[in-house]
């Protein structure tokens, strides 16, 4: 479709290995009554399932991990090549540059608030008030712009807001939605962006679970993601981009491995691995991380993003075959979008709907104002009730490898069940 391809996420030939299995797949939790079911995690845009691959992966690197970039020894030689491996991997994965930097970091929000710490002086961040607030909030200086009624209102609202600002400048915007999946034009964004000597990051947390990602056929000066999205464990995630302002930037933690040399004068690495990357690394994490860009792109984006489609399709419509459920969504039933979907059901609080779906249906899902506060009420229509208000609030279902029909369809059932008893 035409806005996938300007964003530059269309999906390359397959590669063809099965759809890898996720762990916890046969997972079994109590409902009422004291009965077990079978699981059904529909929250991945959480935290996604470790893949049996990524598994795999860390298994083999347990026997033999040691310190990296400083031990001599066997071990320590080894996790040194595996960790780099790591980098190099996820340099491919998103498409880099040959001489951007791929720093690991703790998640997107690790990520993101490091670059805010490298700014150059004065700089000034534009961002959508659309945005999680991992997105939204690091920013010393920030113009923030209200949710665009269309895609070409935010390319145009992005235009008019670099034009007005002098100094460096840094456009923030995230790929995929985690409220409402929606693709954004972040090519065109990209394009505006330079033209006014700004730079631009993606907020790729979400999206690089769902389609492939290049960075340079896009033009994009940063990009940030999570493991523990990508299906990976927890703690590790990456800044990807131009090097010249984390070369320059304060290193993020200051310690062992982002210096040269410390005498009466402290001499800190120029390049931007080591600067920021201070104290001993998740190397676990990094490998993790990498081994699920492996197994993605072993499977090949074809095949996954046309299981994800058909699934997310089918909720869809399942969800608006039932009266009082609205989906939430800023640019229409037709935008494409990832595999997420969040809604609100008349007569119920998303509080619960969330937890009939957990305690009687064995159904995992998120309720709330997932992270991005503004957003969610720009599209409940509410103003702010402060965190206690759980009338501004929604339920998320998110999908991903390891979801299968049966799970989308105890959702809408649920769903339908609940409204029935009104
Ligand atoms: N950005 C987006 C779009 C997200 O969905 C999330 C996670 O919810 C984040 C950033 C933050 O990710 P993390 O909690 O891994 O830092």
């Amino acid at each position: 479709d035409s806005a996938a391809d300007a964003a530059g996420t269309a999906q390359d030939a397959p590669a063809g290995r099965p759809i890898p299995a996720v762990l916890g797949a046969d997972l079994e939790v109590p409902v009422k009554g004291g009965r077990l079911v079978g699981y059904a995690n529909l929250d991945y845009a959480a935290s996604a399932p470790c893949l049996e691959p990524v598994s795999a992966a860390v298994a083999a690197a347990l026997p033999a991990y040691s310190s990296v970039h400083r031990g001599a020894g066997y071990a320590s030689q080894l996790t040194t090549a595996r960790y780099e491996q790591a980098r190099h991997t996820v340099r491919a994965f998103v498409g880099a540059r040959p001489d951007d930097a791929v720093i690991f970091t703790r998640n997107t929000t690790d990520a993101t608030n490091l670059l805010a710490g490298c700014l150059p002086e004065g700089a000034t961040a534009v961002v959508f008030d659309t945005e999680h607030h991992a997105s939204l909030l690091p920013w010393p200086k920030a113009v923030r712009l209200a949710p665009p009624a269309f895609p070409g209102e935010a390319v145009r609202a992005a235009d008019e807001a670099l034009a007005g600002i002098d100094g460096p400048k840094l456009l923030v915007v995230t790929a995929a939605s985690n409220v409402t999946g929606e693709l954004w034009p972040i090519a065109a964004l990209a394009h505006i962006a330079h033209r006014h000597g700004a730079r631009i990051l993606v907020d790729a947390a979400q999206l690089v679970p769902h389609r492939k990602l290049n960075l340079t056929a896009l033009d994009l000066d940063y990009v940030a993601f999570s493991g523990h999205k990508l299906y990976a464990p927890f703690g590790a995630g990456v800044l990807v981009g131009r090097r010249d302002w984390l070369a320059e930037g304060k290193p993020y933690l200051a310690g062992g491995g982002a210096v040269r040399s410390v005498g009466d004068d402290v001499e800190w690495h120029d390049d931007p691995e080591p600067r920021h990357e201070a104290g001993t690394p998740n190397v676990l994490g990094a490998i993790a991380l990498a081994a699920a860009c492996d197994a993605l792109t072993a499977t090949g984006w074809t095949e996954l993003v046309r299981e994800e489609e058909r699934l997310i399709t089918r909720l869809r419509a399942g969800l608006a075959s039932i009266a009082g459920v609205r989906e939430l969504s800023l640019w229409g039933d037709d935008h494409p979008r990832v595999g997420i979907v969040s809604f609100t059901v008349a007569g119920y609080s998303a509080r619960e709907v969330a937890e009939a779906l957990s305690g009687e249906y064995g159904i995992g899902v998120r309720d709330g104002k997932f992270c991005a506060h503004p957003f969610v009420r720009h599209l409940l229509g509410t103003a702010d009730g402060g965190c206690e208000d759980d009338t501004a609030s929604a339920v998320r279902a998110s999908i991903g490898i390891g979801t299968t029909q049966e799970h989308v369809d105890r959702l809408v059932e649920a769903v339908r069940d609940l409204v029935s008893r009104l």
